[in-house]
């Protein structure tokens, strides 16, 4: 490298965790617009691993959720399914993630949690929540429905440090999508095509 020293931060890298069961538009045009506002490099989507002992566990398994983001994500280059959550044993954890991440990336890496309003909310009850800013910049972003305001929140809640950014505010949640797909109704505006013949063809959520 000679006398030049070398920059630091090379990589401005999102990582937005979710169940995706299944993944749907409100979850694309969110990265979307993170990704262009805070001039991002790439978002990864890094799927949670199955959780049985969860209240309300996912219906489809992790290999399926993760097989429909990779659908989904299939011809966006700066999009990239992860499966770092369901690689590791146990529960996932934000802090894990986070941790297992720096590890992979080096120090040359700034991440960028995304998360929604509703989950942003709650991040006090998440497992070493105090950990989670110091890890990575919180980048709340707005949901219909859900009123956000970083000022709002005590000082030890992580969202308290979050930058709020409102994005796309599409009202579509994968409840919904799921409760379509039982009453037989269309899906085809709140996922992808791909994502869509494969809930058909594993016959998924029915
Ligand atoms: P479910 O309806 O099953 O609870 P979901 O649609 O909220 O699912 P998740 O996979 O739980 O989807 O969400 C992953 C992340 O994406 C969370 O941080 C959540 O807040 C955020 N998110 C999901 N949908 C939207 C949306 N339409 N607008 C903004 N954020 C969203």
């Amino acid at each position: 490298m000679g006398i030049m020293s070398p920059s630091r931060i090379t990589k401005k890298v999102g990582v937005f965790g979710g169940t995706f069961d299944p993944i749907h538009i409100g979850h694309v045009s969110v990265a979307r617009a993170v990704f262009d506002a805070f001039d991002l490099d790439q978002v990864l989507f890094v799927v949670t691993a199955d959780q049985w002992l969860r209240e309300n566990p996912p219906l489809a398994s992790a290999s399926d959720r993760f097989k429909m983001v990779e659908l989904a994500l299939g011809n966006i280059p700066e999009f990239v399914a992860s499966n770092i959550d369901i690689v590791r044993d146990g529960s996932t954890y934000t802090v894990d993630t986070l941790r297992d991440l720096h590890e992979l990336f080096g120090d040359s890496v700034e991440f960028f949690l995304i998360v929604g309003a509703d989950s942003a909310a709650s991040m006090d009850r998440w497992k070493s929540a105090g950990q989670i800013a110091r890890l990575a910049m919180i980048i709340a972003v707005g949901r219909p429905g859900q009123r956000f305001d970083a000022e709002l929140f005590d000082e030890s809640h992580p969202a308290s440090g979050a930058a709020y950014f409102e994005g796309p505010m599409i009202d579509v949640s994968a409840t919904l999508v799921r409760s379509r797909l039982r009453a037989g109704r269309s899906v085809s505006d709140l996922i992808s095509e791909t994502v869509a013949q494969y809930i058909e063809t594993t016959a998924l959520y029915r």
